[in-house]
């Protein structure tokens, strides 16, 4: 086996949510762009502004900064190649828990976008090594998207009101979940480096002193050893945690 499976050319409508508004550049940037290189119509849905990331200024207000990062989420998404303005769910920052009513939203944005595949966080990681734990929004968005992806999106009466909205069931048939613990597909991102680090750029209120340049290919080759441990042959990759839902 040299590579890992690629995305299907019939997946063309891409999906992807995050709590907040770089966290789709950090796990999965590289992807994205090349997705959308490859022609796939690629939507990103935040659920939060990203309201209270104030990176040591201490003078910005927490509505100051939503309007700031969601300019900086725009630019990024450009970055990436992604032509579709950001859909933004207004959440607040660092209070996410996964609602019935955030299900709802998100179901009610993957009825409206229909997409193929969709990208999320993953609910089950909790801390990584000795010295990290994961932010409660990244669990509390993963987990309220598989929800909205299954029942709530697939089942016409979940929720009745979007039925009322006139939005009809969908299924989605891929899930990649990034930043996984559990990755078991790893995307060749050789040649998207470079979009990668460029979308990572874009949130300027967040950098501080850190160049993306300086960490994102040393990433992106650990994960490529990984990758080549389980038998798929590439320099540069990104992980996941795959699932593909039959279809009823
Ligand atoms: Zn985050």
């Amino acid at each position: 086996m040299a590579e890992s499976e690629p995305l299907a050319q019939a997946s063309r409508r891409v999906l992807i949510v995050m709590a907040h508004p770089d966290d789709g550049e950090f796990g999965c940037g590289a992807t994205v762009a090349k997705w959308a290189a490859e022609g796939r119509d690629v939507f990103y849905c935040l659920v939060t502004d990203g309201q209270v990331g104030d990176a040591g200024d201490e003078t910005i207000t927490s509505e100051e900064l939503a309007g700031v990062r969601q300019v900086e989420a725009q630019a990024a998404a450009r970055a990436l190649g992604v032509r579709n303005d950001v859909i933004f769910l207004h959440y607040m920052d660092s209070r996410l828990e996964p609602t019935l009513e955030l299900r709802r939203d998100i179901a009610r944005v993957i009825r409206q976008v229909k997409p193929d595949v969709v990208i999320c966080q993953d609910p089950t990681v909790r801390w990584s090594g000795q010295g990290y734990i994961n932010h409660p929004d990244h669990r509390a968005a993963g987990e309220a998207t598989l929800a909205a992806i299954m029942p709530v999106a697939s089942t016409r009466l979940a929720f009745p009101e979007l039925a009322a909205e006139g939005l009809k069931a969908h299924n989605v048939r891929e899930i990649y979940i990034s930043s996984s613990q559990n990755a078991d597909r790893w995307v060749d991102v050789e040649g998207f480096i470079e979009q990668k680090i460029a979308g990572l750029r874009a949130h300027k209120s967040q950098l501080r002193d850190w160049d993306p340049g300086s960490s994102v290919e040393q990433w992106a080759k650990d994960t490529a050893a990984v990758a080549r441990k389980h038998g798929h042959d590439m320099k540069l990759a990104e992980a996941f945690k795959y699932i593909r839902l039959e279809d009823d």
